[in-house]
C-alpha cells in the first residue's frame, strides 16, 4: 500500500497502517450488511489475523485464527457460528497445561489480500472474495492443518 500519513496502527498484527486501514474499511462495509456480516465476516477476521502472523502477534491470535479457518474451510461451518466456537477453543486452551503451540508463518501466505475485497463490487462480490482470499491463505498454512484440526477437536469437546 502507498504510505498514508494519516493512517496509524498500535495494535499487534503484523501489518502495516496503511494495510490495516483497508482492512477497517472491509470490516465497515461488512457491518452494514447484514447478510454480507453473516456470510463473510468471521472469515474476513480469520484470514487477515492469519495473513499477518510474525512479529508481534502472540500466538493465541494465530491459534484462534487458523482455528477459525479451519472451523469455517475444512468443517463448512457457517461463518456466523465461528465465534462460538473459538471463544470455547480459547478458554479451553488458556486453561490447559499445554498452551499455545507457536505456529511459524509459511514463507509465502497466498497472493490475495484484504485489497481485493476493499475493491468488490457489491456485496456477492464481496462474499466471493472474501472466501477466495481465506481459501488461499488457509491453503498457503497447509503445513499446519493436521496440527490446528488437533487442537480444534481436543479443545471442543
Ligand atoms: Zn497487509
Amino acid at each position: 500500500m502507498p504510505k498514508a500519513p494519516a493512517a496509524s496502527y498500535d495494535g499487534y498484527f503484523n501489518t502495516s497502517p496503511e494495510c490495516w486501514s483497508v482492512f477497517t474499511e472491509v470490516i465497515g462495509v461488512e457491518f452494514g450488511d447484514a447478510v454480507v456480516f453473516a456470510a463473510a465476516h468471521q472469515l474476513t477476521v480469520d484470514a487477515y489475523a492469519v495473513q499477518h502472523a510474525g512479529g508481534p502477534h502472540p500466538d493465541r491470535s494465530v491459534g484462534i485464527h487458523l482455528s477459525g479457518l479451519h472451523l469455517a474451510l475444512e468443517q463448512g461451518l457457517p461463518p456466523v457460528k465461528v465465534a462460538r466456537r473459538l471463544q470455547a477453543i480459547g478458554v479451553s486452551v488458556t486453561a490447559s497445561d499445554d498452551g499455545w503451540p507457536h505456529f511459524s508463518p509459511p514463507p509465502r501466505r497466498g497472493r490475495a489480500t484484504v485489497l481485493e475485497v476493499a475493491l468488490a463490487e457489491g456485496p456477492e462480490d464481496h462474499v466471493r472474495q472474501v472466501r477466495a482470499w481465506a481459501e488461499e491463505v488457509w491453503a498457503a498454512w497447509s503445513e499446519v492443518h493436521e496440527v490446528v484440526a488437533r487442537l480444534v477437536s481436543r479443545h471442543l469437546a
